[in-house]
């Protein structure tokens, strides 16, 4: 039997980069997806993109508003009943300056989609969850969220807060039968990522990558493939005693 046959799995940010080649996984492995994302186009181009047959339910909402997470959440529940795993990925990067310029506003815009969208997100989730007794959250941070990258004020601090969500949810829901975990990508390479490479290199974007890379391990950047078998694995049922981690998939780049 396949790892996800039966399983309801909510992912946010769904229509590109880590979100969909996770939806793409879990999908080959059997899993009912419910997929959400900001418009509904780019979550018809993601269901087209998935295996035939594939049991979906998909929902335009944006995750820094409250009122649209509980939708989502409650329309999940209207078409599959449960919700058995749950990657918490949408994000951006906002834009890259330093800390005196970043703006006010910047700033809040990146918090309320990074870490409030997170935070209601879970808060939703494990409502349900705890009513099962059982569920996997994988929040996902970035290794931004760990150490300093520079120029990210407002991603930086959006994602050391999505670590600090998942330590701290992690401790309240152990006793419930759900696990609560993080990842921190390194710079895999997803549509965010090439804008902001275009951001810095123009037309040259990709020799600016390859200049990006080099201090890698690997000297590469990472697939959304990879990332998206890690989360596979945390969501899967074969990782039940891993709860309140952070695991960096980076190759290597972090450890100095
Ligand atoms: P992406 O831009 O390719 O995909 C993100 C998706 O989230 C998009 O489809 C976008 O429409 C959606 N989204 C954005 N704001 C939303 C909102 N308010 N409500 C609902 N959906 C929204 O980016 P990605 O690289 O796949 O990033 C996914 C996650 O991975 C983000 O949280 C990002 O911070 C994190 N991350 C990415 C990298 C990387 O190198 N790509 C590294 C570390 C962390």
């Amino acid at each position: 039997t396949q790892r996800f046959e039966g399983k309801v799995i909510l992912i946010t940010g769904a229509a590109s980069g880590l979100g969909l080649a996770t939806a793409q996984r879990l999908a080959t492995e059997g899993a009912k997806l419910a997929l959400v994302d900001l418009t509904p186009e780019g979550l018809a181009a993601a269901v087209r993109s998935l295996p035939a047959g594939s049991e979906t339910v998909t929902v335009a909402a944006d995750v820094a508003q409250l009122s649209q997470v509980q939708a989502y959440v409650a329309q999940t529940l209207q078409r599959f009943g449960r919700i058995d795993g749950f990657f918490n990925n949408a994000g951006i990067e906002g834009r890259q300056n330093l800390t005196e310029d970043f703006g006010a506003e910047e700033f809040h815009r990146v918090i309320s989609v990074n870490l409030d969208g997170v935070f209601f997100g879970m808060a939703e989730v494990l409502k349900v969850m705890r009513r099962q007794g059982h569920g996997a959250i994988v929040n996902c941070a970035s290794v931004g969220g760990i150490r300093g990258v520079g120029h990210q004020s407002g991603y930086a601090a959006s994602k050391h807060g999505v670590v600090g969500l998942t330590r701290n949810s992690a401790v309240e829901y152990g006793q419930f039968g759900i696990q609560i975990n993080a990842i921190a990508p390194g710079a895999i390479m997803t549509p965010m990522v090439e804008a902001s490479l275009r951001q810095m290199g123009g037309e040259d974007w990709e020799s600016v990558g390859k200049t990006f890379v080099e201090p890698n391990p690997m000297r590469r950047f990472g697939k959304p493939e990879e990332v998206a078998a890690l989360t596979a694995f945390l969501l899967s049922g074969e990782a039940q005693f891993i709860n309140g981690t952070v695991i960096e998939i980076d190759g290597g780049q972090s450890n100095k």
